[in-house]
């Protein structure tokens, strides 16, 4: 049995946070060299402060200080724990009802 930081390492390789990231709708309004530039989900404030650096897979937000991974985004948009998302994510990225479309990239 995987332990939750082996699930956690096998999501953030099967789940770039990019496309992720854009899924969920809210404005990014930049791109730049492979990163977003957009507004933050997770305070109110129209500036754009919130980065996601697709390389190294994980946000940052340089107002609120909102801070992590892909399993990180999906708890803290969904009001989860790490280890919910987790299992949400695996779901949805094993679920052929639901497939993670961009899994292995573009
Ligand atoms: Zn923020």
């Amino acid at each position: 049995m995987a332990t939750w930081k082996e699930r956690r390492a096998a999501l953030r390789a099967a789940v770039p946070l990019d496309p992720f990231v854009r899924e969920d709708g809210f404005l990014l309004l930049e791109e730049k060299g492979g990163d977003l530039q957009g507004t933050c989900p997770f305070h109110d404030n129209d500036r754009p402060t919130f980065y996601v650096v697709s390389s190294r897979g994980f946000f940052h937000c340089f107002d609120c200080g909102a801070h992590g991974d892909v399993v990180e985004y999906q708890a803290k948009r969904a009001d989860m724990t790490d280890e919910q998302a987790i299992e949400h994510l695996e779901r949805r990225v094993m679920d052929g009802d639901e497939p993670i479309k961009y899994v292995g990239g573009e």
